[in-house]
């Protein structure tokens, strides 16, 4: 059975505890690998690495670094086919998603911070006038830690990672413990691109063992984190006296609002992904959906309809549009979730129940559900459910609209239909969300400002924003 080790110092490395944890492949329900379950004594060494590291990395030439990045971005690519494969048998997602989205994004992760890093400049401000000159310097952190969730997991490993090397830093990493096999396949890739020894560690193990040992460690001086808010709350509590930079990126609950002057075809056809890509298991997925009374009725026909002939079965199937669940612990989660929204008073359209899928019975399928809600107060319009399920509840009009979209303690993405100027506008500036798209889902490019506000999250990922994270700014100021 596969052993998937620490990659600290440039090797594969054994945890200190010689203990391990299970790895479950979700769509068969078995074991299928061992975890390092690595203790604070590995996170010291892959610390005392980076450390070891830093002097000579920080100072390597931009050129240089940016090729280097270029070269992992390359092998990636190279190895599009065993890497998706890997994250499909490791998460449950479709191997046509991994091969279409998870790993050509993670190979532009490396290409975009290699390119961006060559044209990262400073400031200068001169005190015209004054005889003054003021520039301001921008260097590396030292060793930065940077932790990881299992919904898209090299994506967004490579998504902290790649900045953060990029800007001269060395890191101690840790992916999911739920998911940390390509995370592991990248420490070979980053041999035989010849990244230099201890510029990236990557320590496997649980969140409160292993998470915790990174978060707490006196000197890793940044941690750049993608999780749950809950977590995201705990690590901001043990990091904020210690005064670290922290970049936190949680979870949403984000809102979905459909006009009667969109689109239809189009939005339709996307409301379907943004409810139910990747089992639902994107922070970005539109989870609440909220449609014009207008034509509400055309539209709940409508999106069961298209729903139902969605496919769920095995990853590797080519007609497979949902994978497994995650985990049998996150099948139950959901499954709980659907019994309070019935109890709540919702009615399920759609779904909400278990798939038994032929040879893979012991995976842990569930139906995409749809539920119609009438209370916006109710738990499952108010918390983050992370699974194949979506809610659809009717607006009069853009006021009630907005109310809704806006009365959760979620700030991260929103979705807006509509082919009204004023109404785009308006509603771009007052929706609370880091991101607003309109008319489109999960556009993205990787220049501009990624995160949310409210509880989820603190800072901004992307571009020059998570460059700026990485590094420290300093002012010089001279007079003459
Ligand atoms: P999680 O918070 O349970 O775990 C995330 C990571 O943190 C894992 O590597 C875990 O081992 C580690 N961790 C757990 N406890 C820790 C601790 N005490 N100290 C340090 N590290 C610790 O989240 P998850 O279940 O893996 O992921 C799902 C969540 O992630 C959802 O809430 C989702 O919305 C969120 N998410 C957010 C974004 C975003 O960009 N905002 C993107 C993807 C996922």
């Amino acid at each position: 059975m596969t052993k998937i080790k620490n990659y600290i110092d440039g090797e594969s490395k054994e945890p200190s505890s010689d203990e391990w944890l299970d790895n479950y492949n979700p769509s068969t329900g078995e074991v299928y690998s061992k975890i390092a379950k690595s203790t604070q004594e590995d996170v010291e060494n892959a610390y005392q690495a980076a450390k070891e590291a830093f002097p000579s990395w920080s100072n390597t030439t931009l050129e240089k670094r940016s090729k280097m990045l270029l070269r992992i971005a390359d092998l990636i690519e190279a190895n599009l086919d065993k890497l998706a494969e890997a994250e499909a048998k490791d998460n449950g997602k479709p191997f046509s998603l991994a091969r279409a989205v998870d790993i050509p994004r993670a190979s532009a992760n490396f290409r975009f911070f290699g390119n961006a890093i060559t044209q990262f400049a400073s400031e200068a401000h001169e005190s015209v006038g004054l005889n003054t000159m003021n520039f301001t310097m921008r260097s590396p952190i030292g060793v930065v830690g940077c932790i990881s969730p299992w919904n898209l997991p090299l994506y967004l490993f490579t998504w902290k990672v790649a900045p953060a090397i990029a800007a001269g830093n060395c890191v101690v990493a840790k992916p999911s413990e739920v998911t940390p096999m390509t995370a592991y396949l990248l420490g070979e890739i980053l041999t035989e691109a010849g990244l230099p020894k201890g510029v990236l560690n990557i320590v496997h193990g649980t969140g409160p063992e292993t998470g915790q040992a990174i978060v707490a460690h006196q000197h890793i001086k940044a941690i750049s984190f993608t999780g749950g808010t809950t977590t995201g709350e705990h690590i901001a509590r043990t990091a904020a006296p210690m005064f670290k930079k922290l970049s936190l990126e949680l979870g949403g609950k984000n809102p979905n609002l459909i006009f009667a002057d969109c689109n239809y075809e189009k939005m339709l056809a996307t409301t379907v992904k943004s409810s139910f890509a990747n089992q639902g298991q994107i922070c970005l997925c539109g989870s609440r959906i909220y449609v014009e009374e207008a034509i509400a009725s055309r539209f709940k026909k409508d999106f069961v309809e298209k729903v139902s002939k969605l496919k769920i079965g095995n990853p590797f199937d080519e007609d497979t549009n949902l994978g497994a669940l995650v985990s049998k612990e996150h099948l139950e989660k959901v499954e709980n979730y659907i019994e309070i929204a019935k109890n709540e008073g919702g009615t399920v359209l759609f779904g909400g129940k278990r798939v038994s899928v032929k040879n893979f019975e012991n995976g842990y399928y569930l139906q995409p559900t749809v539920i119609e809600v009438e209370d916006n107060n109710c738990r499952i319009q108010q918390e983050e459910v992370f699974g194949p399920v979506v809610t659809i509840m009717t607006f009069r009009d853009e006021a009630e609209a907005l109310q809704l979209a806006n009365n959760v303690k979620y700030g991260l993405s929103a979705t807006v239909w509509t082919n009204n100027l004023n109404r785009t506008m308006l509603l771009s500036k007052q929706l609370e969300a880091g991101i607003v798209w309109v008319n489109t889902w999960l556009n993205r490019d990787l220049r501009t400002p990624f995160g949310g506000m409210k509880d989820s999250g603190v800072g901004r990922e992307g571009g020059f924003e998570a460059l700026r994270f990485f590094t420290e700014p300093k002012n010089v100021c001279i007079t003459y």
